[in-house]
Parts: structure tokens; C-alpha cells; sequence
């Protein structure tokens, strides 16, 4: 359908540029008029029929448009109203009224005045017309369903139009559309193209409509999930803050991987730590297992693995220390030395381990300490005394509650290196029960042939002890397990004599108390006559443990005293020394103070060195009874018998009643009863003790013995003879007998105790008797 121009209904009427917008023929609106050319435009529409072209400039911007700038098909449009603002711009109500077409500008210059053709469209409806019409209201339903900028009545309002042209231009009045798309449509003049172009566009733009709702469901749906899962994921981090670990666990695993990266590992134990630490991080936070592996790890972390030290020996070097560090023990040092130098020779410390044996307080731990410090080597001291369980050396398995590496690692922990001197101490205390056998997991320690690849429970991985440098003490080679003994090169430290004593104490203990009691040599002095007193009266001891508490106390007085003001400095002479150390403890001098009936001395070997001990037997009136007290063991009760048995088969040359037995009851005593004693090496004080007993004749107190008795008389040899006559010495005993096989012994006893004593070696019972006991003294 064409639309219908007439060239008779031309006319020139003022143009109204608009910007930005666009008026439809039945469109009534308001606009703002501010430019000058416009308002003169308005101006001359007033004065004709208020009719006016409304077109759209091509460039909303330009303020001054040109003829060419404005597009040539506009509304013809009536001014309604006109309204001044106070800004000066005018307020013109406008009803659009039919398309017109500029053909030719009559002005441009103060207004535009144009010459138009009006455009009237045919608005008979045609069953394609109608057709358009429908699918165009659907689109617009759909449109405004999709859009939501739009009421519902802006939908009636225009479902109440009934031309489909006027329809076509309500539509595309209410959409927004870009200036060009709403050009074309006032360009539209034919109906039907009209409804083509509006139907066109409304699909077009429901379809952005509908890829917009769903980009938009999209990207909430996206939002959304996101958002839970950062919401979620910030619940479960406060969660696990809550409970105190993840966060916590995740720093620490780092943590424990950056120390791991800094230690010093052996290959074996690196692969252990990487694993555990990577299975701590996926243990459950709230596991225990955690702090295990933990614990685990950082054993291991504490542990040397690698070898720094120099292990160099260097000889001389260490007799020097062993020498400034210890007084005597000559033998002791050079077998040390010896040691040492096999050592050093080998290279390969595969030779047996030291065992110093002595009495407490002979310098065992601190010899050790001084190979230690010869050897420029970390000392580690572990003991072994009461330890009854396997699991004490070589620790738990994890899987225990509380598990710990046994004390060897621990020793090895502390010692921070893997070439410690390792003093392994009183190895003849360890006990032996249900627990596990202790020995043969130290068995496993100390031979070179199987320590490189020590097992501890714990630590699970083979740990090497090969280059420690073990040395082990005890006071006596009876409670070190056989496997144990034969592994092992014994060095026995006996005791020291008086002198010896005396010289330690003044060079050594004294000068080492005074340091560690901050005082100056000038500040305390100890006369050696006072010394020797102290050495005599108030010890009795085969080390010098006791001395060198005694020496302290010295110290500490004299501290006491500078520090209180009362003295500027302490001389301790033989008389003043009661009054800082109290009344002395032991006489000096011999034992008993006369010969007694029924009493003899005898000598014996204890753990703490030598001790004399007195026997006293006693016969009364009975029937026969033999009595024996003083926590005797067996076989020095079985050694009791046998005197006894002696005794009477040499009732007749004793001048002894020989039914004595079935007349009097005998009770053999062993005083100090608390300390439990047993060796045969009594069975001659015994004997000599009842043969005084029955006989009457006294026993001289200036005579100690030892030996083992036969039935028969005869005397055999026993052991520790230097011990026990070191304490016979001290004891102030100058008188010794001794079984003939033991002669050989007394070189081991130091000269100055030798000179002091007289020995006596007998074969049978009736020499001992004949120099033991005195004659009988007839009143
Ligand atoms: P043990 O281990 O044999 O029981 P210690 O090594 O504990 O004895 O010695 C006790 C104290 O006596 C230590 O202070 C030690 O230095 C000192 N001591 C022992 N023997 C000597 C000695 N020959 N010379 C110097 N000091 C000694």
C-alpha cells in the first residue's frame, strides 16, 4: 500500500529540531525549548495555527544543527500550551499529528522554516494487517512480561488503539529503542511495513530480553554458588578454628618441614621425617595421632645422624689430662693410655670396652670424664643401676600411650653428636626379671659387631653407635652378666691408701671445693696435719667420696664465716677442725681396745671397697644349739659349720671338754647386722673366735685375718687381699694373716701401706690360732 502525497497540501511551517527523541503522529508530550532558533520557531508556530514540524537532528550533541543534520521525515505537530520557566527556556505541551516529509528549507538562518508534504498512511484493516497486529501485541505481552519496566496499563492502553498504524506507533513509543530504530519507523509510512519493522524489532529485542534473563539466572546461579561455597568454606575455617587445629596444623606441618630442611639428617631418617610429615598433615586435626607423629618427628630431628667431630687421638694429649685431673692410679692411667692407643691404631673402634671396677668414690665417672676431655669428646652419662626392663635401653614402640626412645638414644640426644664418650654406669646393678632381660639389649650397645645399626623401638630406623666411645663402671665384676664380661677389659681401681688420700685431698679436692665455693687460696687454708686428721677421724672409706664432703663442708663454713664478716679468712689446724666439723666419727687406732675372750677380727671384701669386721662368739650353758646371726649369707654360714666341726675335731689339743657340743649352746655373731655378708673368706676368724670362746684364751687385737677353713685345717686362699688390707690399715690393724697361696697378692698393695704392716702367711688353722691367740692366763 502506498502511501498517499499530495502535492497541494504542501506547506511551510516553522522546524522544531528535537534531540534525542522522537514525536509520533497522536503523541502528546511535553518539551523543553531553549535554543534560540527554536524559540523563534515557536514563536511563528503561535502565529500560525500553532502548527509545527517536530524532526530529530541526527546529532544529539550539535547545539546549532544544519539542514543536512536533521533527518527529512518529522511529525507536524500542534503547540498545545506554552509555558516560560524561570531559566528562561520555554515549557511547550505538543500533540503530534501526522508525518510530513521536509522538501525544501525555506529558512535557515534565525529559524528554520521548512516546506513540508504531509504523509497520511492508510489505516484500513486488511487480514494481514490484523495477522501483524496479533503477533505484534503477543510480542509486546511477552515483551513487557520480560522487560518489567512497563505496567500492565500502558498494555491496556494500548490494546484499546484500533489502527494499526497509530497501534505501530504507541508500541513504538513505548519501547526503548535506539534514534535510528525509531526513525525508521516514523519513516514507515506504510502501515504494513510499519507493523514489520515494530513485530521485527520486538522479537529482536525479546530475545535479548530472554538471553539477558538468562545470562542473568546464570550468572546469579554462578553468584550464588560461590557464595555458599565461600560462605561455607569460611564456616568450616571458624569451625576449625574452634576446635584449634587444621590452621593451626597447616602452619605447624610447615613449620616442621622448614626445621626438617635445616637439620642434619642421615639419608634413611630424611625419607622417615618427609613421611611422617606428610602423613601428620592428613591426619584428622582433632586426631591424638598428631601429636604422636609430631613427637616422633621431632625426636628424629633432634637426633645426630651425621658425624662432625675429629676423632683423632692424640696420646700425649690426654696422659697430660688424665694426669692433671688425678692423683696415682698410675696403673690405671697407662691402661687407659694403652687403650687409647690400640684405638687410635685400629682406627676402627672395634675393640673391647672399658670396665673401670672399684668401690664408689675411687674417680670411676670422673676418669671417665677426663678421657672425655682428653679425647676433646661430649661426656653422656647414663645409669644403669635398678634398670630392670629392655624397654628402659631401647625404648617403647610407638604404638605405646606415651612412648619415648629408651636412655641410650636419649644419651645420644644430649650428647648432639655421634662420637660422645658414653659412660655407662654401674652395669653390675642392672636387674634381670620378667620385664625382659636388660643385658642383652645392652649387649646389643656395646658390641661393635651389631651397634652401627642400633634398633631402637622408638625411632624404628637403625641408629649408629658404632663411634661412640663406651666406657662402663662397677664396683664389683660378680653382678655383670657373663656375654656382658667377656665383651668387656677390666680395669680395677682398688681404693686409696691414707696417703694417697691426704695427697688428693690437698692437691685436688681442696683446691677444686674452694673454686666451687668461690673462694681464694688465701681465704681458706687446711694444714696437712688437720688434712690427715680428717682423712683419719672422719672418713673410713675405700674412695674419697665422703672426703670430699667432708672438704666442702670446710668450704662452706669458711664461706659462711668471710661472707658474715666474723673472719677475713679461715685456717683450719688439727685443733680448730672439731669445731667446724662436729666430734669425729671414727677412732683412730685399733679396733678393739683389749685382747677379748671370744672375739677376733676379721677381714672382709664389700662392694664399697675392704672392711674389717669383728666376730664374736659366745658359749653358754645349753644343749648343743649352734646359733648364727648377723643377716649371714649361705656359705658363710656353711663356712660357720665347718670351723665349728674343726673346732671339735681338735677339742683334744685345744684342751677343750670334748662333749661341749652336747653341753653348751653356741652363738657365732657377725655385728653391723643390717649389711648382709657371705664369702668364705671368714672361716678362719670364725674358728679362731670359737676356739677363744671355748678355750678362754683371749685374742690379740692387734691381728686381722682372712681365710677360707677346711674341716680338715687347712687354710685356703681368698680374694681382694689389697682391699682388705687397705682396710685393716685404716683400721689402724698392723698384723695380718694371710693364707700362704695369697703372698703373691700383697705386691698389689701400695709400699707406704706395706711398710706399715706385717704379714703373717699361714697353711693351717693351728698357725693361725698359735699367732692369733694369747696364752691362757691363769689367775
Ligand atoms: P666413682 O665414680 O668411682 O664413684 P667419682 O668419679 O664420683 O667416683 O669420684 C668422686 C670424687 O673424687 C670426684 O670428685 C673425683 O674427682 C675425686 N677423685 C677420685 N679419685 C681421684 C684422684 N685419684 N685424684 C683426684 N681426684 C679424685
Amino acid at each position: 500500500m502506498l502511501a498517499k502525497e499530495s502535492h497541494s497540501a504542501e506547506r511551510v511551517l516553522p522546524l522544531l529540531p528535537l534531540r534525542g527523541l522522537l514525536v509520533y503522529p497522536a503523541m502528546v508530550l511535553h518539551l523543553d525549548v531553549g535554543r534560540e532558533k527554536s524559540v523563534r520557531a515557536l514563536e511563528m508556530a503561535m502565529g500560525d495555527e500553532h502548527r509545527i514540524l517536530l524532526a530529530t537532528q541526527m546529532d544529539s550533541q550539535e547545539d546549532d544543527p544544519a539542514a543536512s543534520e536533521i533527518f527529512t521525515v518529522g511529525t507536524m505537530a500542534r503547540v498545545k500550551q506554552m509555558m516560560k520557566l524561570p531559566n528562561g527556556t520555554i515549557r511547550v505541551l505538543v500533540e503530534g499529528l501526522q508525518r510530513a516529509r521536509i522538501v525544501q528549507y525555506v529558512n535557515e538562518k534565525d529559524l528554520f522554516e521548512v516546506r513540508v508534504l504531509p504523509l497520511a498512511s492508510d489505516e484500513q484493516t486488511t487480514p494481514e494487517t490484523d495477522a501483524l497486529v496479533r503477533a505484534v501485541m503477543q510480542q509486546f505481552e511477552q515483551y513487557l512480561k520480560l522487560s518489567k519496566k512497563q505496567g500492565p496499563e500502558v498494555h491496556a492502553a494500548i490494546e484499546d488503539i484500533d489502527e494499526p498504524g497509530r497501534l505501530a506507533d504507541a508500541i513504538a513509543a513505548n519501547l526503548t529503542l535506539k534514534l535510528p530504530d525509531k526513525q525508521r519507523i516514523l519513516e514507515a509510512v506504510d502501515v504494513v511495513e510499519r507493523l514489520e519493522i515494530v513485530l521485527q524489532i520486538l522479537s529482536d529485542e525479546r530475545e535479548v530480553l530472554e538471553l539477558e534473563k538468562k545470562i542473568n539466572q546464570r550468572v546469579r546461579k554462578q553468584m550464588e554458588r560461590t557464595q555458599k561455597e565461600y560462605y561455607l568454606r569460611e564456616q568450616m575455617k571458624a569451625i576449625q578454628k574452634e576446635l584449634g587445629d587444621k590452621e593451626g596444623r597447616q602452619g605447624e606441618v610447615e613449620e616442621l618441614r622448614e626445621q626438617a630442611s635445616e637439620c642434619e639428617l642421615s639419608d634413611a631418617a630424611r625419607e622417615r621425617v618427609t613421611k611422617e610429615i606428610d602423613r601428620l598433615e592428613k591426619v584428622p586435626p582433632s586426631s591424638a595421632e598428631g601429636g604422636v607423629i609430631r613427637t616422633y618427628v621431632e625426636w628424629l630431628m633432634a637426633l645426630p645422624w651425621t658425624l662432625a667431630d675429629d676423632l683423632s687421638i692424640d696420646i700425649h694429649a690426654a696422659q697430660v689430662v688424665l694426669d692433671e685431673d688425678h692423683y696415682g692410679l698410675d696403673k690405671v692411667k697407662e691402661r687407659i693410655i694403652e687403650y687409647l692407643a690400640v684405638q687410635k691404631l685400629v682406627q676402627e673402634p672395634r675393640g673391647p670396652i672399658l670396665c673401670l671396677v672399684g668401690p664408689p668414690g675411687v674417680g670411676k665417672t670422673s676418669l671417665a670424664k677426663s678421657v672425655a676431655r682428653a679425647l676433646g669428646r661430649k661426656f653422656v652419662r647414663m645409669s644403669l643401676g635398678g634398670v630392670r626392663d629392655e624397654a628402659e635401653i631401647r625404648g617403647h614402640r610407638r604404638t605405646y600411650v606415651g612412648a619415648m626412645p629408651g636412655r641410650v638414644i636419649q644419651g645420644m640426644k644430649t650428647a648432639q653428636t655421634l662420637a660422645p664418650v658414653f659412660l655407662l654406669d654401674e652395669i653390675d646393678k642392672m636387674a634381670n626379671d620378667f620385664r625382659g632381660d636388660p643385658a642383652s639389649a645392652m649387649l646389643e650397645v656395646l658390641d661393635p659387631e651389631q651397634n652401627a645399626t642400633f634398633s631402637d623401638h622408638y625411632i624404628e630406623i637403625p641408629f649408629d653407635l658404632s663411634k661412640v666411645m663406651f666406657i662402663t663402671t662397677a664396683n664389683s665384676v660378680h653382678g655383670i652378666p657373663q656375654p656382658l664380661f667377656d665383651r668387656m677389659e677390666m680395669i680395677y681401681i682398688s681404693g686409696y691408701t691414707e696417703v694417697e688420700k691426704l695427697r688428693i685431698a690437698v692437691d685436688y679436692l681442696l683446691p677444686k671445693q674452694r673454686k666451687a665455693h668461690g673462694l681464694t687460696r688465701d681465704q681458706l687454708k687446711v694444714s696437712e696435719e688437720a688434712m690427715t686428721r680428717l682423712v683419719r677421724e672422719y672418713t673410713r672409706e675405700a674412695g674419697v667420696r665422703n672426703l670430699e664432703r667432708q672438704v666442702a663442708t670446710l668450704c662452706r663454713k669458711a664461706a659462711r664465716l668471710i661472707v658474715a664478716g666474723e673472719r677475713k679468712r679461715v685456717t683450719v689446724t688439727p685443733k680448730n677442725l672439731q669445731s667446724y666439723l662436729g666430734s669425729s666419727r671414727y677412732r683412730y687406732g685399733t679396733a678393739e681396745v683389749e685382747d677379748q675372750v671370744g672375739v677376733a677380727m676379721g677381714l672382709a671384701w664389700t662392694e664399697a671397697g675392704g672392711d674389717t669386721l669383728a666376730i664374736e662368739v659366745a658359749s653358754v650353758d645349753g644343749t648343743g644349739k649352734l646359733t648364727l646371726t648377723g643377716q649371714l649369707g649361705d656359705i658363710m654360714k656353711e663356712s660357720a659349720q665347718a670351723a665349728l666341726s674343726y673346732v671339735r675335731s681338735r677339742a683334744d689339743n685345744l684342751c677343750i671338754a670334748g662333749d661341749f657340743t652336747e653341753k653348751h649352746d653356741i652363738h657365732i655373731h657377725v655385728p653391723e647386722g643390717a649389711i648382709p655378708k657371705d664369702g668364705p673368706s671368714a672361716g678362719i676368724t670364725i674358728a679362731t673366735a670359737l676356739a677363744s670362746a671355748l678355750t678362754g684364751r683371749a685374742v690379740n687385737k692387734t691381728i686381722a685375718m682372712t681365710g677360707e677353713i677346711t674341716l680338715r685345717g687347712r687354710v685356703l686362699p681368698i680374694g681382694g687381699v689389697k682391699e682388705k688390707c687397705l682396710s685393716a690399715h685404716r683400721a689402724g690393724i698392723r698384723k695380718i694373716l694371710l693364707p700362704r697361696e695369697n703372698a703373691k697378692d700383697i705386691e698389689d698393695i701400695p709400699e707406704s701401706v706395706r711398710d706399715d704392716l706385717q704379714f703373717v702367711f699361714v697353711e693351717n688353722m693351728d698357725q693361725v690360732l698359735d699367732n692369733a691367740l694369747n696364752p691362757l692366763v691363769t689367775p
